[in-house]
């Protein structure tokens, strides 16, 4: 007997069918959309205890004229079952260095830009050069660009994503642990790792003040984090309470909804305008 049977035809599962024909559609869609270059980003600023920018987010956007706005939260994931990732990827650096470039042109000060990193990105030995020679093409200064690894893809790369990680580093690029708190690596395997900062997932942070069990754990994050010298950002802050028990347990940085929604890029060109002026 079969103890699968999930992709067996005799049990035909409507729900799944429609699941996996979803996939097919996204796959597809996708694909068209890497052709054409269609995609774009929105970004979400990281902001001190005072309120003020520190840093933005790239958050990568797919408006499909078949299947309407699609969440990467969706798309992503299969984007890394059927290949094409890395090409996402790619399409995102190329989008937000040339947006940081065309800023710097029109005189609009701007703040270092994260782009996220899938566990796929960290095994290509070419990932660093391909940054590099972007970075280099446009003169722009590694301090202006961060990367952002899920705590899940630094455990799982074994030689060459610890290399490429330990490249981006020499080379200036700040890497910051994205979602610290919902995988299953510990604060001393991060003590080993080339990062400057862990974002506390938002799973923790929705949940405080008041669940005393995640209250624990983020003050132990936050108390190693603070030994090891690592910059500390919560994700997800949507209301006062939390910013308050986050900032007072020592969060550096603060990204969610209680400041800024990921702005597209007037509304990201208005802030950073108006930071200037402060
Ligand atoms: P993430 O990297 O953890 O990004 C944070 C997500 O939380 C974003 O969703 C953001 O819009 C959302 N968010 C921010 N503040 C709040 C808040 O206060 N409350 C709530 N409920 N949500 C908040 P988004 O843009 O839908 O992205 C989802 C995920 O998709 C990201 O999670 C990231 O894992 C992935 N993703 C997005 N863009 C890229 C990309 O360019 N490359 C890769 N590889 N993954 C990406
Ligand atoms: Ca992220
Ligand atoms: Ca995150
Ligand atoms: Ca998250």
């Amino acid at each position: 007997a079969r103890s699968d049977q999930s992709d067996d035809p005799v049990y035909f599962d409507p729900a799944q069918a429609a699941a996996m024909r979803r996939r097919i559609d996204i796959e597809v869609g996708l694909r068209k959309a890497l052709r054409e270059h269609s995609l774009s980003l929105s970004y979400q600023p990281k902001v001190d205890c005072h309120g003020t920018l520190q840093g933005l987010e790239a958050l990568v956007r797919w408006q499909s004229t078949e299947l309407g706005t699609v969440s990467p939260a969706e798309f992503i994931p299969v984007a890394e079952n059927s290949g094409m990732v890395h090409d996402i990827t790619l399409q995102v650096i190329e989008m937000v260095t040339s947006q940081v470039k065309n800023w710097q042109g029109k005189g609009i000060p701007v703040r270092p830009v994260a782009i996220n990193l899938s566990a796929i990105d960290l095994s290509i030995p070419n990932l660093v050069q391909e940054v590099v020679s972007r970075t280099d093409q446009l003169d722009l200064s590694v301090d202006l660009l961060e990367f952002e690894i899920t705590e899940t893809a630094l455990m799982v790369n074994g030689e060459t994503g610890l290399d490429n990680l330990n490249k981006l580093k020499e080379l200036g690029f700040r890497i910051s642990i994205d979602d610290f708190g919902s995988g299953y690596s510990s604060l001393s395997k991060i003590a080993y790792m080339p990062v400057y900062a862990i974002k506390i997932d938002r799973e923790f942070v929705q949940d405080v003040p008041g669940d005393s069990r995640r209250e624990k754990i983020i003050h132990g994050i936050l108390s190693l984090a603070h030994s090891l010298d690592l910059s500390i950002v919560a994700e997800g802050v949507e209301n006062a309470q939390q910013l308050e028990f986050l900032r007072t347990n020592g969060c550096h940085l603060f990204q969610g909804y209680f400041f800024h929604r990921p702005l597209d890029i007037t509304g990201t060109e208005k802030l950073l305008a108006t930071q200037s002026e402060q």
